[in-house]
């Protein structure tokens, strides 16, 4: 379960950032493309904030829909894979946005 490395990361740089203060929010950005699973964060999160400025925070987590834009026409559209077809037939596709994961806010006490 990758989920429990990227969580102690997370736990990390947020506990870096509060320094004596204890975190009462935490805001995650998670692309739907990305295979982080948001419930195993959330799962692992219990178990890593344990004893840090983390420990009762409330974690928050948004999911974000995967966009591509076709490189051939421009278009911009919905997906729910890496790979996909435009609706101009093309295969030419980039991912804009849903292959993030970051820690968008954090509210300290
Ligand atoms: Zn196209």
């Amino acid at each position: 379960m990758h989920e429990l490395g990227i969580t102690r990361n997370i736990v990390a740089i947020v506990s870096e950032h509060a320094g004596e203060n204890q975190v009462k929010r935490v805001l995650l950005e998670i692309g739907k493309l990305s295979a982080i699973m948001p419930d195993a964060i959330r799962f692992c999160f219990e178990v890593c904030s344990k004893d840090t400025p983390l420990e009762n925070a409330e974690l928050q987590i948004n999911e974000v829909q995967g966009i591509a834009q076709c490189q051939a026409c421009g278009a911009e559209f919905e997906i729910d894979q890496l790979f996909g077809r435009c609706g101009c037939g093309s295969n030419h596709i980039r991912c804009i946005t849903g292959e993030e994961m970051k820690i968008k806010e954090m509210e300290i006490l």
